[in-house]
């Protein structure tokens, strides 16, 4: 077992998180990134900053010697805070921080015979001690502290043993101004704080797909803009408010979500009149992409993301994805296009938008859907079908792109 690894208390029952007063952030993957490490652990600082306005209490956000520490300033709900900081990419794990005042090694001693009886109640585990001087005048150095609080604990619990290869309890001393003390890791959700790798569209319906499809590409630190093809009366307002609802879900992770929202009837209607019913749902599909590339980049964003998984539906076969990407410039994220339903549902619920998609308000397509879509379209023949189109379509984009309603979801 890495010794950062998660232990046997589930994070919810350390003691309830009463005696923890701050949190040590562990973040793997961007301590690697050389000059640009400074923008990153900015970055982080700032999710963090975000996440911990949602909890109850007031916190204080430091970085100091390539660390990260979240302190609370006034009392605070654990559990609410560690699932806060679970939504925060770029954090690896979470150790729960009891401070103590510098009052001498006795004290320290008793300090850390607290600590574990109140942390792991009634337990004989191993542990092993990992003390280490920020502040180099303390009267003992590590070794010796290690050594010293290692037989303070083997005589106040009997039942304990050291091991110093993979030990139940790895416990941290750090002696700094104040002495922190942690031993547990929660794990963090991993990736790279959002923003540190530019700016993506996303194509957010009301269903499971395309909400874990942003939460995937945020997970790599990219920033989530979102557009939703809103069809009235044919759509209704709480198919509407629903992805609205999504949207603000996966802000949690992503930090605000700039939602276009594009009124689609009418492109939808006119497709319908002269176009064949069997490819109406690829033709949609090719203006959403043009329209949501349009946005895309009058707004910065580097690249399409959508939901889609080969072979889901009649749209999504290499056929029909092939022709959709067809009127793409900027490059299409499809995260989800190796994966199948069970999988992209597991990670849905595990990020909460489950629920809310599962809602069964009607979306854009399921009016329009033929009874057999083709599923192995034709570029040419789409591309000569979308002829019919040229009278009206340039107009009647023109004006979706005007009456783009932006929302600001966080
Ligand atoms: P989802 O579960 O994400 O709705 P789906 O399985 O219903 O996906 P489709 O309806 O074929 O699949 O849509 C494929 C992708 O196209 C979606 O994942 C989403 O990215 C995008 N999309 C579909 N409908 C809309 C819409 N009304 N507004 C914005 N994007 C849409
Ligand atoms: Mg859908």
């Amino acid at each position: 077992m890495r010794k950062d690894m998660p232990r046997h208390i589930p994070p919810a029952s350390i003691a309830g998180g009463r005696m923890f007063t701050a949190f040590l952030i562990k973040y793997a993957e961007i301590g690697i990134k050389g000059k640009n490490r400074y923008l990153f652990e900015e970055a982080l600082v700032q999710q963090i900053k975000y996440a911990v306005k949602r909890c109850e209490g007031e916190f204080k956000v430091t970085r100091t010697q390539g660390r990260i520490y979240v302190e609370a300033l006034t009392e605070f709900d654990f559990d609410e805070t560690v699932d806060n900081l679970k939504t925060v990419f770029g954090i690896s794990g979470i150790c729960p921080v009891v401070y103590v005042e510098d009052e001498g090694f006795e004290k320290l001693g008793q300090d850390i015979i607290k600590y574990i009886g109140e942390v792991y109640p009634g337990m004989d585990k191993t542990f092993k001690v990992n003390a280490r001087r920020a502040r180099k005048n303390y009267p003992l150095n590590s070794m010796e502290i290690n050594s010293r609080i290692g037989e303070v604990l083997l005589d106040a619990y009997p039942g304990m043993r050291v091991d110093v290869h993979s030990p139940d309890i790895m416990l941290h001393i750090e002696i700094r101004e104040k002495i922190y003390i942690y031993s547990e890791t929660i794990p963090g959700p991993g990736g790279m704080p959002a923003g540190t790798g530019g700016k993506a569209m996303l194509l957010l319906s009301g269903g499971i797909d395309s909400p874990v499809a942003g939460y995937m590409i945020a997970k790599r630190g990219v920033k989530i803009d979102a557009v939703y093809f809103h069809a009235p009366p044919y759509t209704s307002e709480r198919a509407k408010q629903k992805v609205v609802d999504l949207a603000r879900l996966v802000s949690r992770y992503t930090g605000p979500v700039y939602l276009h929202v594009i009124n689609f009837t009418d492109i939808q209607l006119y497709i319908y009149e002269k176009c064949p019913h069997d490819e109406l749902t690829i033709i949609m599909r090719r203006y959403m992409m043009r329209i949501a590339e349009h946005i895309a980049k009058e707004t910065e964003c580097l690249g399409l993301i959508t939901g889609e998984s080969i072979g889901q539906v009649a749209s999504q076969t290499m056929q029909s994805l092939a022709v959709t990407n067809e009127v793409c410039t900027l490059p299409v994220y499809r995260p989800l296009i190796g994966m199948d339903k069970l999988e992209i549902v597991d990670i849905a619920e595990k990020i909460d938008t489950y629920e809310t998609s599962i809602l069964p308000y009607e979306d854009c397509c399921t009016i329009f859907v033929a009874k057999h879509p083709v599923t192995k379209p034709n570029p040419a023949v789409i591309r000569r079908h979308e002829k019919n189109l040229e009278e009206k379509i340039e107009e009647l984009v023109e004006t979706a792109l005007k009456n783009d309603e932006l929302i600001i979801v966080r």
